[in-house]
């Protein structure tokens, strides 16, 4: 599956990740179809969001089925 993952300040990259799998009984397996560009994300992109280590994959605002 694809992954957007920002590397360093003003540096993304579209890459292959592996598949998450379920482990716990309370876990879910979405088939993300959009996911949302949030505030956090663009503050991550331009290396202001304080609270977030790098590299990171963004994109936390998603819709999908089950
Ligand atoms: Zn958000």
């Amino acid at each position: 599956m694809k992954a957007v993952q920002v590397r360093k300040a003003h540096e993304l990259i579209i890459q292959e990740v592996e598949k998450p799998r379920i482990s716990n009984s309370t876990d879910v397996l979405v088939k993300v179809k959009r996911v949302g560009i949030c505030g956090s994300d663009m503050h991550i992109y331009h290396g202001t969001n304080p609270l977030a280590t790098l590299p990171r994959v963004v994109g936390h605002e998603v819709a999908g089925k089950l």
